[in-house]
């Protein structure tokens, strides 16, 4: 088991899926992340967190994605519709940016925020 880094996450939960062991998160994701948790009060599982270059590039992620630099992170809320889960970090930390996806929930903290969009 990976280090636990705040209630409810592992920092292995945050890790590249290639395995290149790059695994470091912003502070402010994972704190909108344990709120989340939270407020919702079931499992928040991180299906896409760090990602490396190569492995960025390799499943066709943005150029200058905010995976890259350990800001943001996909996340599926159990049970919850990904729709309320946008719906609720957008009313309740603006500051965020979100992408609204089918089956999951983009979040991050980019200086240049915040951003919106449709997956
Ligand atoms: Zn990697
Ligand atoms: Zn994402």
């Amino acid at each position: 088991m990976s280090e636990r880094i705040s209630p409810h996450f592992r920092r292995g939960e945050f890790a590249c899926s290639c395995g290149c062991g790059f695994d470091t998160v912003d502070h402010g994701t994972l704190e909108i992340l344990e709120a989340t948790r939270e407020h919702f009060g079931v499992p928040v599982t991180v299906t896409s967190g760090c990602r490396c270059p190569e492995y960025n590039a390799r499943i066709g992620g943005a150029a200058h994605s905010q995976h890259k630099v350990s800001r943001a992170a996909d996340i599926q809320v159990k049970g919850v519709d990904p729709d309320e889960v946008h719906d609720w970090i957008d009313a309740n930390f603006p500051f965020v940016s979100l992408g609204r996806y089918d089956t999951f929930t983009h979040v991050d903290t980019r200086s240049d925020g915040p951003a919106r969009w449709d997956g």
